[in-house]
C-alpha cells in the first residue's frame, strides 16, 4: 500500500487511530476460486495466515500490522496463481 496523505474522509479519521495501534491500512484478501491451496502464503506469513484441513488459507481478522507489511507483500508476490492480494482495510 502506498503511504501518503489521506485523501478521503474515512482516511483522515481512521489513519491516526490505526497508526497508534501499529496497524497499516492494509488487509489480506484471498480469491478462494483461484487459490490452489498449496499453502505457500501460510509458510511465509504464519502470523496472519492459517491453513484449514484442506490446505486453504484462513486470514486472521484485524488487518496487517505495520511490522508485518513487508512479509505480507512477499506472501502476495509468491502466490503462484495471484489469488492473494493486499487491499485497503475499511473497517474501523
Ligand atoms: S500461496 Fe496463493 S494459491 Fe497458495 S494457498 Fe496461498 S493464496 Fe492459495
Amino acid at each position: 500500500m502506498p503511504a501518503g496523505p489521506p485523501t478521503r474522509t474515512w482516511d483522515r479519521i481512521d489513519q491516526p487511530r490505526r497508526a497508534s495501534r501499529g496497524m497499516s491500512d492494509a488487509t489480506l484478501v484471498v480469491d478462494r476460486i483461484a487459490c490452489d491451496g498449496y499453502g505457500m502464503c501460510a509458510e511465509l506469513l504464519p502470523e496472519l495466515i492459517d491453513l484449514d484441513d484442506w490446505g486453504y488459507p484462513i486470514i486472521r481478522d484485524g488487518g496487517v500490522p505495520d511490522a508485518l507489511l513487508d512479509h505480507a507483500r512477499r506472501a502476495v508476490a509468491v502466490c503462484p496463481v495471484l489469488a492473494l492480494r493486499l487491499a485497503r482495510d475499511v473497517r474501523p
